[in-house]
């Protein structure tokens, strides 16, 4: 009988960056780590769609032979198909994990990747240290047919999106939702219902989205973080990120199909 062996991904990370090999009219993810130049790290990941996995990371200045790109991670969620999202941002986490965490931030020891888990440790003082993971919210408030909408100064130009923040220590996500849009637009929301949730690698966070309705207040915005927010009819509304993998684009469309088919 023969044995068959699983085949090897390899999703290799220069900075912000994805190796793809470059073919005539589509890109694929490496199945082989053969001309690749030197990795920095290398860490298994486990097996994902028959294959197992690897995450590595090449020199900041390592050139690539000629059949590979070298693509920004956004964009690169547009190359390869849904279900390699969650694989791809593992990758990104683990490898910065990795790389940031050589030393001990207790005792200044190095400290060691255990094997098979992710966790590395500090054999000196004992301190071990996981991917870090952070949790986020982001919120559709509705009122009436209207939703309201604001601009990070950071977004792409005539893109709006939604209320969102990092959950604080201490804090429960339901706390950190109403804080945030106390302390980014001063009003206060109402009845809060999970929709849903994704991990959100820029840095690393878990954005868990929720719906509310507006219940009081003047909107009035801060504008360190928000540069211009308002209410808008659901079908007239401003640009607004892609629904294919963004959460904040998942909750819009919610509310327009929601609304379209009270009305049709
Ligand atoms: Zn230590």
């Amino acid at each position: 009988m023969q044995t068959s062996f699983p085949t090897t991904c390899w999703l290799v990370f220069q900075n912000d960056h994805l190796l793809f090999i470059k073919h005539k009219t589509h890109f694929t993810l490496p199945t082989t780590q053969n001309n690749m130049p030197t990795f920095l790290r290398e860490i298994q990941l486990g097996m994902f769609n028959d294959q197992l996995c690897y995450c590595a990371e090449i020199a900041s200045d390592a050139s690539l032979p000629v059949q590979y790109e070298l693509i920004p991670l956004r964009k690169s969620f547009e190359l390869l198909e849904p279900i390699w999202y969650s694989l791809v941002v593992k990758a990104y986490s683990v490898i910065n994990w990795d790389k940031n965490h050589q030393y001990c931030g207790r005792c200044g020891h190095i400290t060691s990747h255990q094997s098979h888990i992710f966790e590395r440790l500090c054999e000196h003082c004992g301190l071990a240290v996981y991917p870090r993971i952070s949790p986020s919210v982001i919120v559709l408030i509705q009122k009436g047919d209207e939703l309201l909408m604001a601009r990070s100064p950071h977004f792409t130009k005539g893109v709006y999106g939604l209320i969102a923040g990092f959950v604080e220590a201490g804090e429960s996500i339901e706390e950190a939702i109403h804080r945030e849009v106390r302390e980014e637009v001063n009003i206060n929301i109402q009845n809060l219902h999970y929709f849903g949730s994704q991990p959100w690698p820029f840095p690393d966070s878990l954005m868990i989205g929720f719906t509310a309705e507006y219940a009081s207040g003047e909107l009035m915005i801060d504008n360190n973080e928000i540069e211009e927010a308002g209410w808008y009819r659901y079908d007239n509304l401003p640009g607004r990120p892609s629904s294919n993998i963004s959460i904040a684009g998942k909750l819009i469309n919610y509310f327009i199909e929601k609304k379209q088919q009270q009305y049709h």
